[in-house]
């Protein structure tokens, strides 16, 4: 087994990731008006946007698509999202979950009051995920990356999750580390559902999840999760 290099590049409040092993794949994209900044930063990291051959979109806030459409036509890459999800960035809508807890509901009325302000632009979701069986994902061999993308549903409904063969799990906004969504590792401050998120986050750590990378805050150990039992 081959071991991916992983490249986090920070857009804003988001961090994306590019996974390079035999190919190159980019984790989300970021908030709107970030694709200077992306092509900077990742021409300073050694990458050339050229090599990237997907787009995951792990979920349809706008923090992680906003530059999605910018990020694919520098790329030319195709963007794999789950039908669920599909609609929302077809059509740039703005959709923001519910608070879990009190500081989630105080950040969840700022964000809505600035909501009419959002605006970013629509793109076509060129590869579609379901969510019939889970446990086999979808494969990114044919990426040149040994791992899959998996339906983990909770922050939203149709949040997906890279599961790579080494371990590495990117989990867009399913878990949160670190200011201004929480103080440690461990379930978003935003969520459709929490018992969802933790259902989901348990079958990750059920199928080999290690070390987790969360749209926000620092990568973590899998023993370092709090409050997920
Ligand atoms: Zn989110
Ligand atoms: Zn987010």
């Amino acid at each position: 087994m081959s071991v991916p290099k992983i490249y986090r590049i920070k857009l804003g409040v988001c961090s994306t990731y590019v996974i390079r092993d035999r190919g190159t794949i980019l984790v989300d994209a970021g908030p709107p008006k970030q694709e200077r900044k992306f092509v900077r930063k990742a021409g300073a990291a050694g990458i050339d946007p050229g090599e990237i051959s997907l787009i995951v979109a792990t979920h349809g806030h706008m923090d992680h698509i906003g530059s999605l459409a910018g990020i694919r036509t520098i790329t030319n890459a195709p963007i794999l999202a789950h039908a669920y999800e599909k609609r929302i960035i077809e059509h740039a809508l703005v959709t923001i979950p519910k608070g879990t807890t009190p500081w989630g509901r105080v950040m969840r009325i700022a964000i809505r009051l600035s909501e009419k302000n959002i605006v970013f632009e629509p793109t076509m979701v060129d590869i579609t995920v379901e969510s019939e069986n889970p446990h086999d994902g979808y494969p990114l061999d044919r990426f040149g990356i040994g791992g899959k993308v998996i339906h983990t549903p909770g922050h939203t409904k149709g949040s997906l999750s890279l599961l790579l063969d080494s371990g590495d799990a990117f989990v867009g906004d399913l878990l949160m580390n670190g200011f201004p969504m929480r103080r440690g590792p461990g379930t978003p401050i935003f969520a459709d559902d929490l018992e969802t998120v933790k259902k989901s986050v348990r079958m990750l750590l059920s199928q080999g999840a290690t070390r987790f990378y969360p749209g926000h805050g620092n990568p973590f150990l899998a023993g370092d999760l709090i409050g997920i039992d």
